[in-house]
């Protein structure tokens, strides 16, 4: 379910048609809905109403501050893994006690500033990270709430790189080690045992991946309290998957529901991580055509947006829908639609069927909420485009395009190039 759709042949996001922002804000640029963001959130959170729970949005799906703000404004947590991500949640107003800290390199630095903040808990994904917790505790004299984040060896059956929770994959701790561990932070001075997290990957289309790592999650918790290390909170992570093409989902309430099952009883908080079911369908990416150029046998379009503002294409061989912005009755034909960016794997579709467009035309490519701006970048020295939140017949730029300048901020040429 989304805000943009069409009328009267134009795409609209919520009450304002796509060449409307884009004649004001420019191309490529991303634009958000803000009533998809605020029903996917509400969807999700009111699913596990019946029990104690806090819905840590996952931040790194989307960082910018407004929507971390909106959020943390329908009374959500947040799901951390950097210092930048800490200092983005705090700026958009996150209590820091509904705050969490996942990640396999934090640094001290970022681990010190964590403390400073007192947020909930810091999931420690190895033993070395464990010895830098308790070191920054001691130095700063303060109590430290930590989980330690499990790997339940569980094939959560989706893309290979965004799965985690496999033996060969480099997140979380192989629950033998993670018992002894929680035996040490029962033992360190300043560490308190509060919980227990896992996440097994992302785009997970299927409950029963969820419901094995729950279980097994339980069954960590049972073991831990026969010695004596009572937990308050079980982070089953985030992961739940969204309909990019013909996927079908579970609805979030019938994920609530096997979860749920699974708590009855227990007393524990539950804390879930999502990020692209709240913001992957709330936002789309809108991009000029350019070109277009055939050669033996191909079509490409080619448009002014690239792998660098919306790389999961390239990255994973995602698959985004691709809509024109003014919708036309032509008999499609297939092409290639590409960006202007030095590499071969710059593309955003491959023999795509779509109706011919002229230069100048907009392109929609859906579903590009998550893992689309926090995931650009700079390269081939190109600024980075605007962001754009929309709500009802206003609209909000939540992010400025970047200018040439930007691309050389903090750069320097020594002094013995100069002159
Ligand atoms: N939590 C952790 C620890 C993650 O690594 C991720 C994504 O990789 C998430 C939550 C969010 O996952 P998703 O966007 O699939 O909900």
């Amino acid at each position: 379910m989304h805000h943009f759709t069409y009328i009267d042949g134009i795409l609209h996001a919520e009450d304002i048609s796509i060449d409307k922002i884009a004649a004001a804000a420019g191309t490529p640029l991303y634009i958000y809905s803000y009533a998809t963001l605020e029903r996917h959130f509400l969807v999700f959170d009111r699913a596990f109403a019946r029990i104690p729970h806090i819905t840590c949005y996952s931040c790194k799906a989307n960082t910018n501050i407004a929507l971390l703000r909106l959020m943390a404004r329908l009374g959500g947590g947040a799901d951390i893994v950097s210092g930048g991500e800490l200092y983005a949640a705090l700026r958009a107003s996150f209590p820091p006690e509904k705050i969490v800290f996942s990640g396999v390199g934090k640094s001290e630095e970022e681990i010190e500033y964590a403390v400073r903040c007192g947020i909930a808990m810091i999931n420690i994904e190895s033993e070395g990270e464990l010895k830098v917790i308790a070191g920054v505790a001691r130095k700063m004299g303060k109590d430290v709430p930590v989980s330690i984040r499990v790997n339940p060896e569980i094939d959560a059956k989706t893309h290979p790189y965004i799965t985690t929770g496999l033996r060969k994959n480099k997140f979380g701790i192989l629950w033998p080690e993670a018992r002894r561990l929680y035996r040490e932070i029962k033992e360190t001075e300043h560490l308190l045992p509060v919980g227990i997290s896992s996440h097994i990957g992302s785009q997970i289309v299927e409950i029963p991946p969820f419901v094995a790592a729950i279980r097994s999650l339980r069954q960590m918790v049972s073991e831990l309290a026969a010695e004596r290390i009572g937990l308050k909170y079980i982070d089953i992570g985030g992961g739940l998957g969204i309909t990019y093409r013909n996927e079908l989902p579970p609805h979030p309430a019938e994920y609530a529901r096997a979860i749920e099952a699974e708590l009855e009883g227990t007393g524990l908080t539950l804390i879930l991580e999502p990020g692209r079911v709240i913001v992957g369908n709330s936002g789309i990416f809108v991009t000029k055509l350019l070109y277009v150029k055939t050669t033996a046998g191909k079509t490409f379009s080619i448009v002014d947006g690239a792998m660098n503002d919306l790389v999961r294409p390239a990255f994973y061989g995602a698959y985004h829908e691709i809509l024109p912005v003014r919708q036309t009755t032509a008999k499609k034909v297939k092409v290639d639609v590409v960006g202007p960016i030095c590499e071969s794997g710059d593309f955003f579709a491959r023999e795509r069927a779509m109706p011919p467009l002229q230069p100048g035309a907009l392109i929609a490519i859906m579903g590009a909420g998550a893992y689309g701006f926090s995931m650009a970048s700079n390269y081939n020295s190109r600024p980075r485009v605007a962001e754009v939140l929309v709500k009802g017949e206003e609209f909000f730029v939540i992010r400025e395009r970047e200018e040439y300048a930007d691309l050389v901020k903090g750069e320097s040429i020594p002094g013995f190039l100069e002159g």
